[in-house]
């Protein structure tokens, strides 16, 4: 099963792939963490990307298309993938098409993430993550179990991200209206996307695609 986590920026893409991944045994493809990585290496992509990224503004088509395609082809991505913000815009969404037909592969759903602006602005305020594991956490709504420790990988650093600005976070909510919102009608003309409501608890939002996932089938 292949699968498309769409949404806002601090929508819970991340938080719920991580989880819909360990459930259906798939692999979390997301471009962001990919990206920071690039950038914490600093590999030729990392040094383009990182200003821009920094500026909340979107990388360009040719670096995350390469970088999604180098990846759905390995062995790892056997058993199926999540796309965790990946396509973003409708250029990434048709070379996405040809690199899935190219190797005979398809979208089973397309996952829409619905969060007001007012709450994604809180949400992006509050995130930290592991250093270790990437698993994102929040000051107030998803603090780990014990205090200073990941409850997934018991790594003990964290960090923050410096797009997690006010600045950056403005334009990376015009950017996404702009840009990634004209995506919901592509994918609903071809009856794959799955709308849910991102401002309920955590475990209900898992639900919620677990229950969109399984409703559909995944044909
Ligand atoms: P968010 O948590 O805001 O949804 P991500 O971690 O997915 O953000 O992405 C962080 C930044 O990485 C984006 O603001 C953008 O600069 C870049 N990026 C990630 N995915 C893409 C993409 N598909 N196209 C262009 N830029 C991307
Ligand atoms: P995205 O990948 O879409 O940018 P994240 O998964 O990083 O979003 O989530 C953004 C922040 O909001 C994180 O701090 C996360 O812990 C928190 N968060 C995620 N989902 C929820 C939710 N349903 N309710 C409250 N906080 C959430
Ligand atoms: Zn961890």
């Amino acid at each position: 099963m292949n699968l498309i986590f769409m949404g806002p920026p601090g929508a819970g893409k991340g938080t719920q792939a991580k989880r819909i991944a360990a459930a259906y045994d798939l692999v979390q493809l997301s471009t962001g963490d990919m990206l920071r990585r690039a950038v914490e290496e600093g590999t030729e992509v990392g040094r383009q990307a990182k200003s821009v990224m920094d500026a909340g503004e979107y990388v360009s088509d040719d670096i995350v298309v390469a970088i999604v395609s180098e990846r759905i082809g390995q062995p790892e991505c056997s058993k199926g993938f999540i796309l965790d913000g990946f396509p973003r815009t409708l250029n990434q969404a048709h070379s996405l098409d040809k690199v899935l037909a190219s190797k005979g592969l398809e979208i089973d759903h397309v996952v829409m993430i619905r969060v007001d602006d007012e709450k994604l602005i809180a949400r992006i305020a509050g995130r930290f993550s592991c250093s270790t594991c990437d698993a994102a956490y929040h000051d107030q709504f998803n603090r780990p179990k014990h205090k200073n420790v990941c409850d997934i990988c018991g790594g003990l650093q964290f960090s923050r991200r410096s797009d997690d600005n006010a600045e950056a976070v403005a334009v990376r909510l015009e950017v996404y209206y702009g840009q990634t919102a004209p995506l919901l009608p592509y994918y609903e003309a071809q009856k794959s996307l799955r709308t849910v409501d991102g401002m309920a608890d955590i475990d209900v939002v898992t639900e919620q695609i677990k229950s969109a996932i399984n409703a559909h089938g995944s044909d």
